[in-house]
């Protein structure tokens, strides 16, 4: 059966009734240049990952000079200084006990990596008991099978993937009375199986932008250590000022015992991800038997090639003015996209840091939007009924008004239409 490109395998696309992609050959500053010679904005910053924008010449230089010295060697049995120095630098930016980095090549592993440091704890430690994990509804993970587990139980397909998937505690976040019970409860009734909490501090982000406030990371991450679990904070989608904070959890002032970290870390120049444990969690790990040590190592762990771009990348957040360029855009967002929450058809507006997000009542028609957008010269990619941005910090304030202009306009179309398609 024939389908609109040949041999490629697309993500999450329905290959047969897909409508055939756009196809870039360029990206420069916040745009995103087509083979048709048009440019868009990138209001997403390529999932999450463009934060200084695309080719900054730090970061090119920085790459191009490693890529000639040693783009990559293996890391089993050797170590080399691009790693080393961002292993150190991380360690100190880190809240302080959070000072052991084990890197892997994609966020989807920093997870995995991080589910097997909290349960392979509890072994070394002897209590061989705790071997599953209390998650939280809307979270998103990854999409490897560990990772999906903790995913929200739609999202990660629990169904389809029932008997092969690992069984966890799905919980609500606990932002009002009854989610509160119902979290602390199934936590009790867990208590002595969990190994480790995992959560998204403060947006959870792929699960539909969906926003707590520290008070509620706090409950989490009190009865978390309560319960003896390791909270594990997935970063990966917040990390490096997306939130408003070079890390989210650090505004809710908790102490997480594994964070994972990945997507910005490089700038989103290549791909690098980390999980960073405290100085327990690490020292569980050392024994006269080599069966207590952590057996993990992705062939492409530690690559030279991305450390180099990381480590320039944390440059830029030391020279460039990312967090305030952050304030700028939250505050931004705020006033053009407020004004949106009062439209028929729109559920809520939701800000934090540079993430602004549109939920609409129905969801229908995403190719028309999608189309709407492109014509508008935005690059925006909405999932299921939240339409959101995620621009480059570099954005600058009139390329922003662009992208919220657009959402201003297109949603309110698009929701109308929805009405009329139910009309008829
Ligand atoms: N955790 C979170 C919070 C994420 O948002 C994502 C990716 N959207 C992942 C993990 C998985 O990262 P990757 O796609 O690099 O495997």
């Amino acid at each position: 059966m024939s389908t609109p490109i040949p041999h490629l395998w697309l993500p999450y696309t329905q290959m047969q009734t897909m409508t055939p992609p756009l196809r870039a050959v360029r990206t420069a500053g916040t745009r995103i240049i087509l083979d048709d010679g048009r440019d868009l904005i990138d209001a997403v910053s390529s999932w999450w990952t463009a934060c200084h924008g695309y080719n900054h010449p730090h970061i090119i230089m920085a790459m191009e000079k490693q890529l000639h010295n040693m783009p990559h060697v293996m890391f089993g049995g050797l170590v080399h200084e691009p790693a080393e120095r961002l292993a150190a630098r991380l360690a100190t930016i880190l809240p302080k006990p959070l000072n052991r980095v084990f890197f892997a090549d994609s966020g989807s592993v920093a997870v995995e990596v991080a589910m097997k440091m909290a349960v392979q704890y509890r072994l070394n430690r002897g209590d061989s008991g705790r071997t599953r994990f209390l998650s939280f509804r809307d979270g998103y993970h990854g999409d490897t099978l560990a990772a999906m587990s903790v995913t929200d139980p739609d999202e990660g397909m629990h169904a389809l993937f029932k008997g092969y998937l690992p069984e966890q505690v799905i919980a609500p976040i606990p932002r009002d009375k009854a989610s509160t019970t119902e979290f602390h409860h199934l936590l009790e009734i867990y208590r002595h199986e969990i190994a480790g909490v995992i959560v998204e501090p403060l947006v959870q982000c792929a699960g539909g932008m969906k926003m707590h406030g520290p008070e509620t990371l706090k409950i989490i991450a009190e009865a978390a250590h309560d319960a003896g679990a390791a909270l594990i904070c997935d970063e990966i989608a917040v990390n490096f000022g997306r939130a408003g904070s070079l890390f989210a959890h650090t505004q809710a002032n908790i102490a997480p015992d594994i964070i994972c970290l990945g997507k910005a870390l490089t700038g989103g120049a290549i791909n690098l991800a980390a999980t960073v444990a405290t100085t327990d969690i690490f020292e569980a790990f050392l024994s006269e038997d080599a069966d207590a040590a952590l057996m993990h190592g992705p062939t492409y762990m530690a690559t030279p090639l991305a450390c180099a771009a990381a480590n320039a990348s944390l440059d830029l957040f030391e020279t460039e003015p990312r967090l305030q360029q952050v304030a700028a855009i939250e505050a931004q967002l705020k006033r053009e996209l407020a004004p949106l929450a009062d439209l028929p058809g729109i559920a809520d507006v939701r800000v934090k840091g540079a993430i602004g997000a549109v939920e609409v009542e129905n969801l229908h028609d995403l190719d028309w939007l999608k189309g709407q957008f492109v014509d508008a010269g935005i690059w925006l990619r909405p999932f299921g009924n939240v339409i959101y941005t995620m621009p480059p910090f570099t954005v600058t304030p009139a390329e922003l008004s662009n992208i919220t202009g657009a959402m201003a306009e297109i949603i309110p179309r698009w929701a109308a239409r929805a009405g009329e398609n139910r009309g008829t």
